[in-house]
């Protein structure tokens, strides 16, 4: 019986045979000198090459692959932070899309209409803010969701340049409390400067409940300076990017509560989409 590499051998020895010319690309250094060292020819499939270039060549090729499969990799990073990183109160937004936000008011259908118009722009590059405003339960933060779930675009594999769009989504509350635990655990990665990096780095935003965060929605009293300064942080490191607000606050509200410095900045270039008469979409319908 022949073994394996015999008859590899054979079907080789088939279709390779040697040729006359050679190939004289091909060097070897001697102390200071490059000398050539002829390669033979050879006739592979009918075509005549030379054994050296086809190795090299294949070596080149498989090496650029891997290279771009790494790097293909590193791209998709960005594109990924949407569902790795965005910290979330109530998970079931993560399912959020224009198409399956349901309408059933007026409002709704405008508001809907309203963000995916801004979405348009968004996408095009432009970069303004979106303020999503009104009471619990009417959807804001899954029109903010869908959103970045239409701006959150792959990398082209084809180009080595495209790095695609990142993505976050930031409950405030949630963030805040994940830092504020950091300050005790020390094994905890949601430090201070690793949320507001990941914050200020996305190409698209949600701050999710603005106000929340304070603790003192029902209140009078001020945000702390702690998430003053987490706000500001992230706000400076935004100011050519698009964040989209959510927030249950009302502009008297958002004054008191934080400086009117901050404020002001939050409310720069900014699109508002405010709701007044959509009613809770979360509650059920009781029969009681
Ligand atoms: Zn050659």
């Amino acid at each position: 019986m022949q073994s394996i590499k015999s008859v590899a051998a054979e079907g080789l020895k088939e279709r390779m045979t040697f040729h006359s010319d050679y190939c004289n690309k091909h060097t070897f250094t001697r102390g200071n000198e490059d000398i050539v060292k002829p390669v033979r020819m050879m006739i592979l499939n009918g075509k005549v090459v030379c054994p050296r270039c086809e190795l090299d060549k294949h070596e080149k090729k498989f090496q650029k692959d891997l290279e771009s499969q790494i790097d293909f990799r590193q791209r998709t990073k960005k594109f990924n932070m949407l569902e790795k990183h965005s910290m979330f109160r109530d998970r079931t937004v993560s399912q959020a899309t224009f198409d399956n936000y349901n309408v059933v008011e007026p409002e709704e259908t405008k508001n809907k209409q309203r963000m995916v118009e801004l979405f348009g722009y968004l996408q095009k590059g432009e970069v303004f803010n979106v303020f999503l405003q009104g009471l619990p339960g009417v959807g804001k933060s899954h029109l903010g969701y869908a959103a970045l779930k239409a701006l959150n675009v792959p990398p082209d594999p084809d180009n080595p340049k495209d790095m695609g769009k990142s993505c976050l989504f930031i409950n405030m509350e949630e963030a805040a409390s994940a830092i504020k635990d950091s300050f005790s655990n020390k094994e905890s990665k949601y430090t201070e400067s690793y949320v507001t990096q990941l914050m200020g780095d996305a190409d698209y935003l949600v701050i999710d409940d603005l106000g929340a965060e304070t603790g003192s929605e029902h209140s009078d009293s001020r945000a702390s300076d702690f998430i003053h300064r987490l706000i500001y942080k992230v706000t400076s490191a935004r100011q050519d990017k698009a964040t989209i607000y959510t927030t249950n606050l009302t502009s008297k509200k958002l004054y008191q509560m934080y400086d009117s410095k901050l404020v002001s900045r939050i409310m720069q270039k900014q699109q508002y989409i405010v709701f007044k008469e959509t009613s809770d979409k979360r509650e059920m319908e009781l029969p009681f």
